[in-house]
């Protein structure tokens, strides 16, 4: 089968590293128009511009301010000249301890939730608003975590429920604006190899990393992309309101 992604405007945020740079570089090679957001890193976007100048619109915004993700919604639409698809993967995991002091605690919780999760709600909002302004066919995947399903360790109680937060966005949308031809869907990623994991392999290593998974091999961004794009591409739409877990055998749902 081949994904054909011509025609289709997307939007990908978190777009310069990992998971979300993968996402972007096999959307725009299967032909779409897509924009690269990123807050801090804007190398990966110019070089994408360079490479499909006709294609790929760089988009800078801080996602931890809701007046950002308003602006960034906004530059998408008219950079883009319209909006078929929504992909909010943009995320942090910030290592909070329990027993940490309380206000560094609670800023954490704040940006975390801000950025995972009131972003990617108010996204979604403002798409299904134009989609349905449009009466358009519209599609939202929501890349959430193993974590929203398995929990995760004390450390990251923040990221956990904000990755819950989106599985539960992703519901309450498929469900209600399906007729209306919205589709949303979640992708639910295990330990992937990117920067955000960095930590994780400083502290325990690879070979622990390796042995809590069934495969040989521990999952790259590139692994994430395919279901992502058949998701983009309409392909699974009748899989919507549902996830897809891609966590190589780690835990099953
Ligand atoms: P990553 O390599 O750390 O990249 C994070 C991306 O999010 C970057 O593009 C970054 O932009 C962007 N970002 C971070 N803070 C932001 C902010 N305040 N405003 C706007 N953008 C911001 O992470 P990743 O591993 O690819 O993760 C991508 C998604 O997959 C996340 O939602 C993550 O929770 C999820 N996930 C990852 C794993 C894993 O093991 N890696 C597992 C499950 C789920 P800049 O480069 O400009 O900073």
């Amino acid at each position: 089968m081949h994904i054909d992604l011509h025609g289709k405007k997307i939007l990908v945020t978190g777009a310069s590293r990992g998971i979300g740079k993968a996402i972007a570089r096999h959307a725009l090679l299967a032909g779409a128009k897509v924009g690269i957001h990123y807050a801090k890193s804007q190398q990966t976007a110019l070089e994408f511009k360079e490479e499909f100048p006709h294609q790929a619109v760089p988009l800078q915004a801080d996602l931890s301010l809701s007046g950002s993700v308003f602006r960034l919604f906004e530059e998408s639409i008219e950079a883009l000249d319209g909006l078929d698809v929504l992909i909010n993967n943009a995320g942090v995991a910030i290592h909070s301890p329990l027993n940490g002091e309380d206000t560094q605690w609670l800023d954490h919780w704040h940006t975390t939730l801000n950025t995972n999760l009131l972003a990617s709600c108010i996204l979604s909002r403002k798409a299904v608003e134009y989609f349905l302004s449009q009466k358009q066919t519209g599609r939202i995947v929501h890349i959430a975590s193993r974590a929203a399903f398995r929990g995760d360790t004390p450390d990251y109680l923040a990221y956990a429920a904000s990755k819950g937060g989106m599985v539960a966005l992703s519901h309450s949308l498929a469900r209600a604006y399906g007729k209306q031809g919205i589709m949303s869907f979640v992708v639910a990623p295990g330990f992937t190899q990117t920067d955000m994991a960095q930590h994780f392999m400083q502290e325990y290593g690879e070979a622990h990393a390796l042995k809590d998974i069934a495969l040989n091999k521990l999952t790259q961004p590139e692994d994430i992309a395919p279901v992502v794009l058949l998701m983009a591409g309409g392909y699974l739409d009748h899989a919507t309101g549902t996830t897809v877990h891609i966590n190589a055998g780690s835990y099953a749902h």
